[in-house]
Parts: structure tokens; sequence; C-alpha cells
């Protein structure tokens, strides 16, 4: 394809992606396909000779489409939103046009820099104390963009790894032990609600995670958190990285910050991390501000404008209290990466496990300025009044039961009777391919989550939903 080419054809995807977006709503949300079926429709290996462009473009109606499970449609109610918006769409355009792999400031210092200024822009806007902006004042804080909260963590946990190994060296009862033997003693706590990332990083980085039980509120409290560390501290553990969550996956429950920051703050040497990965990006509404209290002990926290700012995957914001402590703990450095700016520059392959990395500010530095703080604060405001709009049909019907605090866009609820007859209820639910929602485990109990995912969603769209539901 050459330049004349790619003109007529980018105009004809565009125009493609617009017909696909306004007619979404006839589309099955999810696909009626089993697994392997694409094989048979596709040739058993690469065409030895160009093929048309035309000829690609069809089999994407006739073969890919089919397989689709359609995250954008006004019905899908799984998950959390999977963020997309025209802004952010050109944005990732522009940004593979330009394909610059800005591991480093020399690589590509608008790269770097806008990431900065972005990350800076957006934890300002969503009240992060000042320590954590690069710009804050003498901070020794910043943001990054990562790929996902899953990495968000992990690289906190490394650094609180490396931090807390680092420790135990300078201490004459384990001056002796070398690096995996001092790994054993670690011991990182989460809740039961966390996300399974957390589990994940942990086996990643060999340390052992005690999962803590959360309230009936699916909260978890400092108490539980004290307790747990005094018990490990008498077995000669070493408690070193304490993962909450504002904001969890099955139910939206917010982990009580205020009471867990104080006994992180007792034992010296924890990094208290906070997953805010859907949540977070409420926080710029200033009448939800309140759902952070207690950030303020925070070392880290994380937030997926990829799943509630009408930005596209990938792009999940993490900022640290001391970039440092980040840094030292992932920093190689060959000569062919090295340059003359160093010193006084970021390099953002210091943050992240990968070297290579896309220029992501780019599409969120698009959404910023094209809906501004106030149409930011207008969509999550939506999503809010139309989960607190389904939760009172199901308040009404007295056939089903609630079992969340409905505080952002995610209701979670289910018919008064057995789990197994919760589950039925779903996979007919589901079967119909016109609606889809997940099921969760909240407070032993199987549960149905409804959320709101669709960038303009409507109370239409929610009505509509109550009809497939069969709410009285
Ligand atoms: N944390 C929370 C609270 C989540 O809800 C999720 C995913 O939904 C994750 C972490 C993992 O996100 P990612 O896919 O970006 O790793």
């Amino acid at each position: 394809m050459d330049i004349e080419e790619f003109r007529i054809r980018g105009k004809e995807m565009v125009d493609y992606i617009c017909e696909f977006m306004s007619n979404i709503h006839t589309r099955r949300v999810t696909p009626d396909v089993g697994p392997g079926y694409l094989r048979p429709l596709l040739p058993s290996g690469p065409p030895n000779n160009p093929e048309s462009w035309d000829e690609i473009m069809k089999d994407v109606e006739s073969k890919i489409m089919p397989g689709i499970t359609h995250w954008q449609h006004p019905r899908f109610h799984a998950y959390f939103p999977a963020g997309n918006s025209f802004p952010s769409i050109l944005g990732d355009m522009l940004s593979d046009a330009i394909g610059c792999i800005g591991f480093s400031w020399a690589a590509s210092p608008a790269c770097t820099e806008l990431e900065t200024i972005v990350c800076d822009w957006f934890g300002k806007a969503i009240g992060l104390p000042t320590d954590f902006l690069y710009f804050g004042e003498d901070s020794k804080g910043g943001g990054v963009i990562q790929g996902s909260a899953s990495e968000c963590i992990l690289v906190c946990m490394l650094a609180a790894r490396a931090q807390a190994i680092a420790r135990l060296k300078e201490s004459p009862a384990h001056a002796h032990l070398d690096e995996t033997a001092l790994l054993g003693k670690l011991m990182a706590y989460c809740s039961r609600e966390s996300h399974s990332s957390v589990e994940k990083d942990a086996m990643i980085c060999f340390v052992k995670l005690r999962i803590l039980e959360p309230d009936e509120k699916s909260v978890l409290r400092g108490e539980t958190l004290r307790q747990a560390i005094e018990s490990d501290t008498a077995e000669g553990y070493v408690p070193f990285f304490v993962s909450t969550t504002l904001g969890t996956t099955a139910c939206c429950s917010f982990d009580n910050l205020k009471e867990i920051g104080p006994v992180c703050k007792k034992y010296p040497g924890i990094w208290l991390h906070v997953d805010a990965a859907y949540a977070g990006n409420a926080f710029i509404c200033p009448e939800l501000k309140y759902l952070m209290n207690g950030v303020e002990y925070a070392d880290s926290f994380n937030t997926n404008t990829n799943k509630f700012l009408l930005t596209n995957f990938d792009c999940s914001c993490l900022w640290v209290r001391d970039r440092f402590k980040l840094t030292s703990a992932l920093v190689v450095d060959p000569l062919y990466l090295q340059h003359t700016h160093a010193d006084t520059a970021i390099d953002y392959r210091h943050w992240s496990i990968a070297l290579s990395r896309r220029f992501r500010s780019l599409k969120l530095w698009f959404v910023m300025r094209s809906y501004g703080l106030s149409g930011l604060q207008a969509y999550i405001r939506n999503h809010v009044k139309l989960a607190k709009r389904f939760e009172a049909l199901v308040k009404k019907d007295s056939r089903f039961e609630l079992c969340n605090d409905v505080v952002l866009g995610l209701v979670c609820f289910r018919a008064k009777g057995s789990d197994k007859f919760n589950q039925k209820l779903l996979s007919s639910i589901n079967d119909s391919g016109k609606i889809h929602m997940i099921p969760a485990r909240v407070n032993q109990r199987y549960i149905i989550r409804f959320a709101l995912t669709a960038p303009n969603a409507t109370s239409r769209d929610v009505g509509k939903l109550s009809s497939y539901v069969n709410f009285i």
C-alpha cells in the first residue's frame, strides 16, 4: 500500500468505523460461535501473493465480526467499561503513525514529556497529594502510563520488595543471608476482594501473600490488617507490601484507607499501594473525592483511564510518591540505551517491565482536551445516575435483592433464591445474545453484576435491560 492508496483506504476505514459504531446496536452483543469457529474459514497459511484490500475487508465483515463480543454495544454490561471515544481513537492512530518507541527521553523527548505532563494534569484533577506529581514542590514523585493495572501493581511490588531486601541486609541479624533466603521472609497483604492480579503479581515476585477477609460490606478494615501483621511478625515474617482497592471488581467496594494507612505507618518499610483501576477516574468529580479519603497514606496509586475515562486500551496511570524507590528496583543501563541528558530527564524504561513503550499519552491528552474536565465529569455522572436508576428498579421488585452499595456505575443484584437459580437466570439472559452480564461472588453468594459501560448510555438502554431481566 503506497501513501496515495493509504489516503483512500484510511478514509474508507473511518467510514467503516462510523457505520459500525452507528449501527452496533443492531448486532448481537455476544457472538453465536463455538471454539475453533474461525480456523475452517481461513486458509491454512498466509497468502504467497498480495491480496486486494477489498478482499481483506470483505473477510473482516463476514468472518471476523461474527466472532466479536461487542464491548461497545449499548447492552454490554459485563466487567468494567472498555474506554472508547473518537478523540482517543485518533490519538492512537497518530501515535501509530509517529511510531516512536519512547523508552528514554532521548528516544523521543515529546513522548516522555507529554506523559509526565498528562499524568500531572490527571493526578491534579483527581486530587492526588502533590507529592505524587512530578512538578509538585520539591517532589520526588511522578506519574507513568503502563499497559495495565496488573503491571502497575507488579512494579510497585517489585520496588517494595527491593526496598525490603535492602533494609533486611542492613540489619546484623540478616546480613549473612542471601536474597533468596530473605525473600522467604517477606509477606504481602491484600483483601479477598482484591483483583486476582495481586495474587499473580505475588507469584511473579516470588513472595508470600496473605489474603485477608473483608467485612460484610466487602471492605478491608485496619484492624484485620493489624492483627495479621502482628501475628506474622511474631512468626518472623517481614510485612513489606499492602495492596488495597478503591472500587473492587466484584462489587465496587472501597477499602478503608483511613484505618489501613496508620497501621502501615506503624511498621517501618511497608509500601501501601492503592489500586483504583476503575473507580479512580471518578475522583475527577468533586462530589466523589470523598471515596479516596486516606490516600494521603499511600505510596502509590493506579487507575485505568482505559476503563472509566473514555480512553482506549491501553492506558493505565500509575503515580508513586518516590520515583527513585521505583526506578532503583528496575534500572539496568547498557551503553546503547544511555544518552547525555540522563541525569536531568526522565527515562521511562526504568519505571516499567518492558523496554519499548508506545506513545500512549497522546490519546489521553486528546481526550482531556476534547472533553475538558467538565465533559469527563458529565460522562461519569451519567453512569452514576443510570446505575442509581437500575438500583431503583431492583429495589422496587420484591423478587430481587440488591447486593452492593451503589456509588459508581456498578449494580450487584440477585433473584431471591438459590445460587443455582441465579446461575440459570443469568445463563438464560446471556444466551439470548441480546445482553451480556457476568456473575461474581459477594459475601459467599453468587450475584449478577450490571455495569454501565457504553460511553453514551441512556435511560432507554437501562429500561431495555430491565425488560430482559423481567423486572416488574
Ligand atoms: N484492579 C481492578 C480493581 C480491576 O477491576 C482490574 C480489572 O478489571 C484490574 C486490577 C486488572 O486490570 P488490568 O487488566 O489493567 O491488569
